[in-house]
């Protein structure tokens, strides 16, 4: 099918204003919407590409001059044409000017700060109970001398000379395809169409300021490693009046070397002896709290875990409390005394066991060689 002509779709002749366009576009995106009775896939298609060239002057005149196969070559200057083969891109452009935003942001409106991220590295312990720990963070705050304003005091900003206080300025190309002209933003105010001609001494006219700002950050009870918290309005300030940004502070929490935990519950090993594990015992076992007694049941074998109730970690968004595990390993021993081999010795004959010296431990090897056994 063949592509109609853009002015044609939008129901204008060549000579067509920009303000003429975007009526015409504002007028059929409606009618043709697809949510919208007379809606149609096909033509808010086609009306959102034929406004989007001919909105942009640069591919308006591309156009003008060489039609749909200009905005198909891939040469050609800012990027090409549209793409061709009724590409269509730009569905945040058609969006915001169908809610009038026009796409363009005013860099006069409020804008929030930037949110800023701090990592605290912390100790198992403050993760556990919480703690309050004072940090330093280098961040923009808004300038005491001019409020933020970036004016030496006294003093106020002024009409932008270079746009009379439009914020755009026209300018005028070369391309390969004749003059055209296009708007830009001011290059002396950034759009903002003042000026500041006497620049506040403290800032240079940013209107902010680094500076090493202490920050009390109360560390939530529960909280667990690569958790984050935020603390709304401590970011960087804001713009235009806009509201600060957030700090987030994210926690590293440190090992410890007796418990280890995951998520609210707490992992610990017992390791007790052989004749612990066959007769059974009754141990003090450290939770995080304070220390509990556990029984051991004769006949206990390693790697057997027991269950210490709600003695884990506070959960920290207030569900409770973790449990601790507690896994009992047995320590096979190393270095038996004389009077400890014949023990064994006999456990084994008992057992009707035929332990052969080969089976020696090479250090009571050893020890007896030295011995003079
Ligand atoms: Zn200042
Ligand atoms: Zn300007």
């Amino acid at each position: 099918m063949a592509k109609r002509d853009f002015y044609e779709i939008l129901g204008l002749d060549k000579n067509a204003t920009q303000d003429e366009i975007k009526k015409a576009y504002r007028k059929l995106s409606k009618k043709y919407h697809p949510d919208m009775k007379d809606g149609s896939d096909e033509k808010f298609k086609e009306v959102a590409e034929a406004y989007e060239v001919l909105s942009d002057d640069n591919k308006r005149a591309q156009y003008d001059r060489f039609g749909h196969e200009g905005m198909n070559s891939q040469g050609g200057f800012g990027g090409g044409g549209f793409g061709g083969g009724g590409g269509f891109g730009g569905f945040e452009d058609i969006f915001s000017s169908f809610f009038g935003g026009g796409g363009q942001r005013d860099p006069n409106a409020p804008q929030k700060g930037d949110d800023l991220q701090y990592t605290m590295t912390i100790s198992f312990e403050e993760a556990v109970f919480g703690a309050t720990k004072t940090v330093t963070i280098k961040k923009d705050v808004v300038c005491d001398v001019c409020d933020g304003d970036g004016t030496k005091p006294g003093t106020s900003k002024s009409t932008c000379k270079t746009c009379s206080g439009a914020g755009n300025v026209a300018v005028e190309q070369n391309t390969p395809f004749g003059r055209v002209q296009t708007q830009r933003t001011c290059p002396t105010c950034g759009g903002t169409g003042q000026e500041i001609e006497h620049a506040c001494d403290k800032c240079n006219g940013h209107g902010t300021v680094s500076k090493n700002v202490d920050i009390e950050v109360t560390i939530p009870e529960g909280i667990d490693n690569g958790q984050q918290i935020r603390l709304s309005g401590q970011g960087e300030p804001g713009v235009n009046g806009g509201p600060a940004g957030d700090l987030y502070i994210v926690f590293r929490v440190k090992q410890d070397n007796k418990f280890t935990r995951d998520g609210d519950d707490i992992h610990y090993e017992l390791k007790i002896s052989f004749a612990q594990a066959a007769l059974g015992d009754e141990l003090k076992v450290p939770t995080i709290n304070s220390s509990v007694m556990l029984t051991i049941p004769a006949g206990t074998q390693s790697g057997r875990r027991f269950r210490l109730k709600e003695k884990g970690v506070k959960n920290v968004q207030g569900f409770g409390y973790g449990d601790q595990y507690v896994t009992v390993t047995v320590v096979t021993p190393t270095r038996l005394s004389e009077q400890e081999r014949e023990v064994f010795k006999k456990l084994a004959d008992i057992n009707g066991e035929d332990i052969s010296e080969q089976q020696e431990n090479i250090f009571d090897k050893t020890k007896r060689f030295f011995k003079g056994e």
